[in-house]
């Protein structure tokens, strides 16, 4: 159980700056972090053109490092993974020789953002990351990673694209290094997350808006499930060409051109499936814009159902839930003070979101510990800011 605050940023730049002086025997002279986000709500929309309502989280992957003259790029994580080296070096790429993915794997999210980095000319550089995000968790430790990435290297090498550009790239580069062909709201999210605010995006528009969420007496409670079913990356492609599918039976570019009654009259077009998908990304759609307007006027109670609505459609009509988050939300429905709990994240394992009354996050965390059967972990954390410079 931890509330990681901003003084943790300071105790993860310190870990990264010791490392660093034990791999380099040098200072490093730059450092920047990039947080990991929840979703709140707005699940499996992104890739449909739809809303989504994330939030920055206080968890963070930091980045310190220099410049250096001789053009190769020397990285070193403090985490550990898997049984994969934690330091690697390469060549800046050129025209001729690109960078291309390879081993170690986690430094492939690293080599992407460097490939498709939009200005030149980059200097090769040395750098030691940290992170609080757990990684493979579902809070986006790999959008953090790319986000922080791109950070530094803009220390390096300015550029002056568009911000939305920025989490293209970063999007890009989990698409073309890391063959994860994910949406763009944890990148976005990771970038321009505002502390006490969610924010709102337009996945078709790629337009921000954010929405006050600092209510002291209010909290965000995410609990890992602490398992991931392997079913979850053999899905996650049907589930999108479903949907690309349905959308096109009906005539339409994506599902966000589809509203629900014109969904039910044309039923018969679908497939059984294809309509119950459908029926999820519509609604859920839907419940997204009315979750924002709920909390922009405190209606908590409100947003509550709204989440309970879309956790119940992502088991029931959509088909990516699992037992394990299934109990960690009605566990939590059970605790007096819970306004809503649901899945989040693409499901078959990772994390769910609760939101609830403050007072009532010590009681939710210890029914959970008691009741679930297996071994949960927790984040309580407040709407962060998106990616910053950090000061040495
Ligand atoms: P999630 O984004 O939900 O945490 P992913 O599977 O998308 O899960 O990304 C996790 C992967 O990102 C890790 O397996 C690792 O390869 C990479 N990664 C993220 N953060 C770090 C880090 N601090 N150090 C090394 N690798 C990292
Ligand atoms: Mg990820």
């Amino acid at each position: 159980m931890s509330a990681p605050l901003e003084p943790e940023v300071g105790a993860l730049l310190e870990e990264a700056q010791r490392a660093f002086r034990k791999e380099f025997g040098s200072e490093p002279t730059l450092a920047v972090s990039a947080p990991g986000r929840v979703n709140l709500i707005g699940e499996h929309t992104d890739y449909n053109d739809g809303l989504v309502l994330p939030m920055a989280l206080e968890l963070v992957t930091v980045l310190v490092g220099v410049p250096r003259l001789d053009g190769l790029i020397s990285l070193v994580t403090t985490s550990e993974y898997a049984d994969e080296p934690r330091r690697v070096e390469f060549p800046l790429p050129t025209a001729d020789q690109p960078l291309e993915p390879g081993m170690p794997r986690w430094a492939n999210y690293v080599k992407g953002v460097i490939q498709h980095y939009p200005a030149s000319p980059l200097p090769g550089f040395s750098a030691v990351v940290t992170s609080s995000v757990p990684l493979g968790g579902g809070l986006s430790s790999s959008a953090s990673l790319e986000v922080a990435t791109y950070t530094f290297l803009q220390q390096l090498c300015p550029d002056s694209v568009a911000a939305v550009m920025r989490a293209q790239v970063c999007q890009q580069a989990e698409h073309s290094f890391a063959g994860v062909p994910c949406g763009i709201m944890d990148q976005l999210i990771s970038l321009f997350g505002q502390k006490g605010h969610a924010l709102l995006i337009d996945c078709r528009s790629l337009e921000t808006c954010p929405v006050p969420l600092s209510d002291p007496g209010v909290a965000v409670l995410i609990t890992n499930s602490n398992v991931r079913h392997s079913l979850g990356s053999s899905e996650y492609p049907i589930r999108r060409r479903q949907c690309e599918s349905a959308a096109k039976a009906l005539g339409k570019k994506s599902l966000r051109e589809v509203d629900m009654k014109d969904l039910e009259a044309r039923k018969e077009l679908l497939t059984k499936e294809e309509f119950r998908r459908a029926r999820h990304v519509v609604g859920e759609i839907q419940r997204t814009s009315e979750a924002a307007a709920a909390l922009s006027t405190s209606n908590y109670k409100t947003f509550g159902r709204l989440m309970v609505e879309s956790h119940n459609s992502l088991r029931d009509d959509y088909e990516v839930s699992c037992p394990e988050l299934d109990q960690l939300v009605t566990l939590a429905l059970s605790v007096s003070g819970v306004y809503g709990s649901r899945m989040t994240g693409g499901g078959f394992g990772g994390c769910t979101v609760t939101l609830l009354e403050a007072d009532a996050a010590t009681r939710v965390m210890k029914h959970i510990q008691d009741q679930y059967k297996g071994t949960a972990t927790f984040y309580l954390s407040k709407a962060a800011d998106g990616a910053k410079v950090q000061p040495l």
